[in-house]
């Protein structure tokens, strides 16, 4: 994968007095995620947008498809006057290359809905965007990830341009596994239910695991689902099984990521707070 052999070459522009010591570790590159952590920390604000935080000062970022190369941290530091310090970090990220992808025999109706699909396509947007909105403080995902399926063909990668029918649509924001239907899906690490079911016009029955500190994986076009929205699951259990539910051409699991509300390759949870490739800034 160019997203492992691609590091980033860090420049720092530091704006503010004297920083704390800040620790970035894993590929700087569109379509991934890293761990950070940081001592004495209040709060933190990537581009502009707060992010999540554990009290230990642990954290993520994660860099959508179409990711500006050039990102900014501000974070607000507790001292012993309870002042909040304000210290800027600009960092750069690598941009990825990513692959037309061209999928044909997909239901027309599913490929430009109409107009009474509207509300079914709402219903699904609403539902996910609550299910990713909150936050267990919890770290569940400092004990690493590993793939949903035992056996699986990579059918669709994360972030491929997407031409439907002969129709350009939006990129593929997760990856595509295919398995054979009724095959076991598992959590891909342990994590509280957010959503389940929901039998969506486009992920047709879902699962949503929150991961802490606004990680979250999700789990689409599934037969059945086998878990509840609250449950607490571990790396490993089964939370349903592949099916071909919703828009899909041929039974797969759709699997995805999101971190603060912005879509990231799922592979690169693999590596997740294992890597090595450590900065300092
Ligand atoms: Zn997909």
């Amino acid at each position: 994968m160019t997203y492992k052999a691609i590091y980033l070459t860090i420049s720092v522009l530091l704006l503010g007095n004297t920083a704390q010591a800040l620790e970035i570790c894993g590929p700087k590159i569109q379509g991934a995620i890293t761990a950070s952590h940081t001592a004495d920390v209040h709060e933190i604000y990537l581009n502009g947008k707060k992010i999540p935080v554990s009290d230990s000062g642990d954290f993520l970022l994660a860099f959508d498809r179409d990711a500006r190369l050039k990102q900014e941290l501000k974070i607000l530091y507790k001292n012993e006057e309870e002042i909040y310090p304000e210290e800027y970090y600009t960092f750069t990220i690598s941009p990825e290359k990513w692959d037309i992808q061209k999928v044909n025999g997909v239901a027309q109706n599913k490929v430009t809905p109409s107009e009474a699909d509207t509300d079914e396509i709402l219903r699904e947007t609403r539902n996910v965007k609550e299910a990713i909105a909150g936050n267990t403080n919890q770290s569940f995902w400092k004990n690493g990830f590993v793939m949903p399926l035992e056996k699986y063909r990579v059918s669709g990668k994360f972030g491929g341009q997407r031409i439907i029918n002969t129709i350009p649509k939006s990129p593929h924001r997760g990856m595509d596994l295919a398995a054979p239907e009724g095959t076991p899906v598992t959590a891909s690490a342990d994590g509280i239910v957010t959503l389940s079911g929901g039998d969506f016009f486009y992920s047709g029955n879902m699962v949503i695991i929150d991961h802490g500190q606004g990680l979250f994986t999700m789990y689409a076009h599934m037969k059945d689902v086998n878990v509840k929205k609250g449950e607490r699951v571990t790396q490993g259990q089964t939370i349903g099984t592949v099916g071909q539910t919703g828009r899909a051409t041929g039974p797969h699991l759709h699997w995805g990521a999101s971190w603060n509300n912005i879509r990231f390759n799922p592979e690169t949870l693999l590596e997740l707070g294992k890597s090595e490739q450590c900065i300092n800034i």
